[in-house]
């Protein structure tokens, strides 16, 4: 079911009209700028050009966050459906034709940003757009259950009890508090500090891995494989603790690192023949010699 369908659902009651608008959150904030923060130390001197001269001050961490804030303007309601993909229960794996008509889905929307983010006939605010699009459904499709099922919103009409007293639903416990758990395991830990610790701990064999299949389809069909386990492994009292999130932790930190480590890879691809908008400044003419400056034998 398309999610497109939702119009018919709105006399229902708001209570749903809120948890549609949920599903089309992204992970947390934090989620998002781990990956930013992992993706801005993997960039080539090109591509950091380019995220300049389209990003200006803004890091990707903070990029990554602007698709988000945007939901309330109505200006962008084309853009909801672009922060998910959903493949039916019984699939395992995602059909674009089916799936993703018309590329209005997280994976279309990565492989269209990313062209329009470095398309030189574009208005720079367009590309500028893009780019930061392309950042957060990134970022967005690695969360597992942004790769689920229309039928529960994504899982944001499971709900579940945490760490005995947290109310949430099975896509925020993925979205947020799994992550916030982990932040917070450290006394004075933020999302910095849990980036540089998944970075320093990034097993090689694996990075080359993520790094070689930059096709947003198989990022979506690795979530929804995750996506099917969680459904498979979440109690029946829909109550989950520290042994739940221990078991699940690595899951949460390879996708984040994954994530973070193929925003930067599909930057650099995306960007590697930019030319600097701004041509340095031409070098007044000098008289070579005066330039030479090395000791003088004694
Ligand atoms: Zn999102």
């Amino acid at each position: 079911m398309r999610r497109r369908t939702i119009s018919s659902w709105i006399p229902l009651a708001g209570l749903i009209a809120i948890t549609v608008g949920s599903h089309a959150s992204a992970w947390g904030q934090e989620g998002h700028q781990i990956i930013g923060v992992i993706a801005m130390t993997r960039l080539t001197p090109q591509t950091r050009v380019a995220i300049i001269e389209l990003l200006g001050n803004d890091d990707l961490a903070t990029a990554g966050l602007w698709a988000d804030q945007i939901r309330g303007d109505s200006k962008y309601d084309w853009a909801k459906p672009l922060h998910y993909v959903n493949a039916p229960r019984n699939e395992n794996t995602i059909v674009l034709e089916r799936d993703c008509a018309k590329g209005e889905c997280a994976v279309g929307a990565i492989t269209r940003f990313l062209a329009e983010a470095s398309d030189s006939t574009k208005s720079i605010e367009e590309r500028r757009d893009a780019l930061k699009f392309a950042i957060h459904f990134i970022g967005d499709l690695h969360q597992p259950l942004h790769a689920g099922y229309a039928d529960d919103l994504g899982g944001n009409r499971i709900p579940v009890i945490a760490f005995g007293d947290i109310k949430t639903n099975l896509h925020a416990l993925w979205d947020t508090v799994l992550i916030r758990h982990k932040i917070h395991s450290k006394p004075g830990g933020d999302w910095r500090t849990l980036a540089n610790a998944l970075e320093s701990e990034m097993p090689p064999k694996e990075v080359a891995q993520w790094e070689s299949n930059l096709d947003p389809l198989v990022w979506g069909n690795e979530s929804l494989a995750v996506t099917r386990l969680i459904y498979n492994d979440l109690p029946a009292d829909a109550k989950v603790g520290e042994a739940y999130y221990q078991s699940n932790l690595p899951t949460i930190s390879r996708r984040l690192a994954a994530g973070g480590v193929r925003l930067a890879a599909a930057l650099n691809k995306t960007f590697a023949n930019h030319q600097p908008a701004v041509k340095p400044a031409v070098k007044p003419a000098v008289n070579k010699e005066n330039l030479d400056v090395s000791p003088v034998s004694p």
